[in-house]
């Protein structure tokens, strides 16, 4: 069985493509068969795992999904990534943007990724989607084909206030399009100790949101270990062992493999 994870904010800058990327790597460490699909026109996923100019990519997952849409056969192999530390991509470009708006003629416009991974997931123990910073036609096909989202949420007083509405979109999701979407959790990010906001800002998303979503035990620290090694291709777990933040992401894999229990 195959779990398919949409990491989404339509807020940018929270941390999703560098959650998405260790989340990755790290079930990649604990044996498990990863998937990751860059669903974001800005290529930072692509770029974090070591490809250099995903704009120039001749097979991305761009011209996978046109190949669904005009009910061509995919190659098994098209567009497919593998990356030293064991995990595959599917990686994503600009072009996702002229996708974007090829979708609005489209019919099941919201299905075309889902679509694709049906194909591919029984190679898979997990897919890792990670989402552009918008409630997009793309965003919505990870929304259709998710299992769960994981909702990476930065630490400060004004960026928490977009999940409520987050929240809300996705139990529309739910409710119109993907009657199995569940939340994986929150998980708070970029968290410096030394602000004194920090604790309180933490317990206030326990409180409003703690009874009726999963708010992981885990949070990831401010580091510049993780500013830097996107640009490494490298995981924070190979570019930094033990480091912080390496621990952090390690910790919440065990949360997210813990979740496979219930
Ligand atoms: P976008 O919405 O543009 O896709 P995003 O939500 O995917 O952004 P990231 O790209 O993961 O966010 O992170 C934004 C920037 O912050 C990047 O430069 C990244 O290296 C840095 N960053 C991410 N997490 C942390 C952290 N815990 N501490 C310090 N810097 C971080
Ligand atoms: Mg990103």
């Amino acid at each position: 069985m195959c779990k398919v994870i949409a990491v989404a904010n339509s807020k940018g800058g929270v941390g999703k493509t560098t959650s998405a990327a260790n989340l990755g790597f790290g079930l990649a460490k604990k044996g498990k068969k990863v998937l990751m699909i860059d669903l974001d026109p800005q290529g930072n996923l692509s770029q974090s795992l070591g490809i250099k100019e995903p704009d120039e990519l001749e097979y991305s997952l761009v011209s996978v999904l046109e190949k669904v849409i005009n009910n061509k056969v995919i190659n098994d192999k098209e567009a497919l990534f593998h990356h030293e530390e064991g995990l595959d991509l599917i990686p994503g470009n600009i072009e996702l943007s002229g996708l974007e708006n090829m979708l609005e003629r489209v019919i099941a416009r919201e299905k075309i990724l889902g679509a694709y991974l049906e194909q591919v997931k029984q190679n898979y123990d997990y897919v890792i989607i990670d989402c552009m910073p918008s409630l997009s036609k793309l965003t919505f096909n990870a929304l259709c084909c998710a299992d769960t989202i994981l909702i990476p949420v930065q630490a400060a007083y004004l960026p928490m206030r977009g999940l409520q509405q987050l929240i809300q979109t996705i139990a529309n999701a739910k409710r119109w399009i993907n009657p199995k979407l569940e939340i994986e959790g929150v998980l708070i990010t970029m968290v410096d100790t030394r602000c004194n906001n920090t604790k309180e800002i933490i317990e206030k998303v326990r409180q409003a949101y703690g009874n009726y979503v999963c708010i992981f035990d885990t949070f990831i620290p401010k580091s510049v270990r993780l500013e830097e090694v996107a640009a490494t291709g490298m995981s924070i777990y190979t570019y930094a062992p033990k480091s912080k933040p390496a621990l952090a992401y390690e910790a919440l894999t065990e949360e997210v493999l813990s979740h496979e229990k219930i």
